[in-house]
């Protein structure tokens, strides 16, 4: 997949690789199972069923009311030109997101409360240009390894970066000519939960840098978690929630079995051909970062029966213990909305525990929340709030209450020697999709919402689809997932009323006559156009259609100017929409064979294009235009604006065929309704080898 292009277009020429039906699980429904249920839904798949432990979606992305308030207590803000899948996905669903230009971004005294704005921009400057150097050549070396067969998989996620960028954070800036991190992305880094930069491969700065730096600063209103729930609500796929897997066994077969508690406690089985696993589930009992309990010794995962590689692979994970504390408090009125670095807890990782950073999220309320690191071992969640409270009472600030706190098994990742060795190139080329198992999640894309969702929409597009220019097989192609209601889609397939029945026609005309008369169809809707915002803007029932193509076929076979008989030819210029598909059918219809050409906009000088159609109008032989009246009154009013234009010129612009306009959509308009079945009704069905359109591509009619 290019990430530079528009996610349709990415779409637009992949087809899936397995049948649509294939049994599709997917553990979790945080941003990365979500994604990849949407990935799947684009192309088609039409079985995929996501098992959630918690009561909602959403993962990491939890948002809770307090006092009547939305706070996110994880994944919250975005950068706006550093997102571009999370707001196409929130396009889609209409999400509303807010600017925080109001919010502060400062470092704060723990001992004082005193704070000092940061400077966020001119730090981020001096490593601008290095994020830009290795994106360009991420960039560069896909397109180098698709153009080369043997290589031709791409790389997604860290592994982009992984084989340049695993040396230290420090010494690789050395290397790069920069004196060490700069400091708010340092802390930046660090606050957000991912360690001390000095512990970590620069891979994973890139890939926090590259995310967070372009563009203003943004999170969702009503909360992420909300996004996520309307992303889960939209899609054409099964979710249960309050269910957890307990395990999952890959059988010699191929298929996947897990088991899962549900809701009332009870074990459940269930089967799919194909498993997506996202988040930590994998290293639930895997190593915690700067944890002073010695390493597992074996890595044993509770949930999964792994392979050998898997638990090569996995014992390698570390995950990070990262707490959000919410705490009520009064005294810190004078501190505005905005986040609040403890530079001196970022500085020094024996500090853990200690707060490294605060926000407050609403400027009228006084519910502050605290970031804070833990061990597993002797820092867990009371010694967190302890200290978290101890640093609130320093700053002049007492606790009211503590609101709540999470622990999130936070961004698993492997250190510097781990990823210099090849574990990302394993990772990608030899686990993903063993026993028909693949993962998604912070291990693969680096823990930010944007990376996780559009790994796992690349990750889906690498394994689940092919670009073979011709399908394997018939699919339907979903444009917008998100538009369609879920249950109604799994219940609505074709054959949805008992009452309907399937006569064996020739013809595409056959059936719209059989639908468009039958009394259970003839009212449903058949055709709906779409706008390029996923709205619905007009449509046709089968009825309609059926009454609108006699009528248009009855003006066709009593045209005087021209005069038109069965099997000639006609151009349909139309711009895309249900104008179109009546002009079609009605030709059908009238056993008149409709060519389609593409129209030019008349308002543009159209040289080519107009050449194109007095080519394709001469090779066919056409006796007329069909068009709409609104189109051809443009064309006019093109063609007077050119001859004041060129007047006086001597210069001769190409014009449109010589050839009678007809306007279908006057003929609908001033239809009312009839019914002409008369002149058409005797006419034999056409026979399947016979011609039905003809469709000239643009090379065809170039030298003609
Ligand atoms: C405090 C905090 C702040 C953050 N801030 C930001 C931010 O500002 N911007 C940003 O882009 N990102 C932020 N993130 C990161 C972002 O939230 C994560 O990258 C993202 O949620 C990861 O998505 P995921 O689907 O891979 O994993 P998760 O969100 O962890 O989702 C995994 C899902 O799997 C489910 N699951 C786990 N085990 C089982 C099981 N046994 N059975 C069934 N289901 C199971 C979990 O309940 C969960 O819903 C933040 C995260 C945290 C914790």
């Amino acid at each position: 997949m290019d990430p530079e292009k528009p996610i349709e277009d990415q779409f637009s020429k992949l087809h899936p690789c397995f049948p649509v039906n294939t049994r599709i699980g997917i553990v979790g429904g945080g941003p990365s199972g979500l994604s990849a249920a949407y990935a799947l839904c684009k192309l088609g798949y039409s079985n995929v069923t996501i098992v959630e432990k918690n009561q909602s979606v959403g993962g990491m992305c939890e948002s809770v009311e307090i006092e009547g308030r939305i706070y996110d207590l994880g994944g919250q803000v975005l950068a706006a030109n550093s997102a571009p899948f999370i707001f196409h996905l929130a396009k889609e669903i209409r999400a509303e997101t807010e600017d925080m230009d109001f919010h502060k971004f400062a470092i704060i005294d723990s001992s004082t409360g005193k704070y000092e704005d940061m400077k966020v921009v001119d730090d981020y400057v001096s490593i601008i240009s290095l994020t830009l150097k290795l994106q360009y050549y991420i960039l560069t070396s896909n397109v180098i390894c698709q153009q080369d067969e043997a290589k031709s998989s791409g790389r997604m996620g860290v592994h982009s970066v992984s084989n340049i960028a695993w040396d230290l954070s420090p010494e690789f800036l050395k290397g790069h000519g920069l004196r060490s991190v700069p400091k708010s992305v340092a802390y930046g880094f660090t606050a957000s939960g991912y360690g001390f930069v000095q512990d970590m491969p620069y891979a994973y700065v890139h890939e926090f840098t590259r995310t967070s730096m372009a563009g203003k600063i943004r999170r969702f209103k009503g909360g992420y978690a909300s996004v996520w729930q309307k992303i889960s609500e939209g899609l054409p796929i099964q979710v249960h929630c309050k269910a957890e897997v307990l395990a999952v066994r890959r059988k010699p077969a191929g298929i996947i079995s897990i088991d899962v508690r549900d809701e009332n406690g009870e074990k459940q089985g269930m089967e799919f051909d194909k498993i997506i696993i996202s988040g930590a589930f994998p290293f639930g009992s895997g190593k915690t970062y700067r944890s002073p309990s010695p390493n597992i010794a074996e890595f044993s995962p509770e949930h999964i029966d792994t392979s050998e590689l898997e638990r090569e692979m996995f014992s390698k994970v570390q995950t990070i213990d990262y707490y959000t504390t919410v705490l009520k408090i009064t005294g810190l009125e004078h501190i505005p909305m905005g986040f609040y670095y403890f530079g001196e807890f970022m500085d020094d990782p024996s500090s853990i525990g200690h707060p490294v950073a605060m926000q407050r999220f609403h400027a009228d309320t006084n519910v502050f929340l605290f970031w804070s690191y833990g061990n597993s071992v002797d820092i867990k969640g009371p010694k967190v709030t302890e200290l978290a409270v101890n640093t609130v009472t320093s700053m002049g600030g007492e606790v009211e209450k503590v609101v709540l706190q999470r622990r999130f098994k936070y961004f698993p990742h492997v250190n510097s020697q781990d990823m210099k060795n090849g574990f990302y190139d394993k990772l990608e080329f030899q686990l993903q999709g063993q026993q028909n198992t693949y993962f998604v999640g912070g291990l693969m894309a680096f823990e930010l919402t944007e990376r996780n969702s559009s790994y796992a929409l690349a990750l889906v597009c690498k394994h689940f689809s092919n670009d073979s220019p011709v399908p394997e097989f018939p699919y339907v192609k979903r444009l917008f997932p998100l538009k369609s209601n879920s249950q109604a889609w799994i219940s609505k397939q074709l054959d949805e009323s008992p009452e309907v029945e399937f006569p064996d026609l020739s013809s595409l005309n056959g059936y719209l006559r059989h639908w468009g008369t039958n009394s259970v169809t003839r009212k449903k809707t058949h055709y709906t156009w779409i706008n390029d915002r996923g709205e619905a803007v007009g449509g046709r029932t089968y009825g309609e259609l059926h009454a609108n193509a006699s009528h248009i076929a009855h003006k066709l076979l009593t045209s005087q100017k021209p005069i038109i008989k069965n099997g000639d030819r006609v151009l349909l210029v139309y711009t895309p929409g249900l104008d179109f598909i009546e002009a079609f059918f009605g030709c059908l219809r009238a056993q008149v064979i409709p060519v389609p050409v593409i129209p030019h906009d008349p308002m543009q000088r159209g040289g080519q294009a107009l050449l194109q159609i007095q080519n394709i109008a001469k090779t066919c032989d056409a006796v007329g235009i069909l068009s709409t009246f609104g189109y051809h009154t443009s064309v006019r009013a093109a063609s007077v604006k050119n001859m004041i234009l060129m007047a006086g010129k001597g210069k001769c612009s190409p014009q449109w065929p010589d050839l009678p306009w007809l306007y279908t959509d006057s003929w609908i308009r001033n239809s009312k309704n009839i019914l002409h079945q008369e002149d058409i009704a005797e006419r034999s069905e056409p026979h399947p080898d016979d011609l039905c359109f003809l469709q000239f591509t643009s090379g065809s009619t170039s030298d003609c």
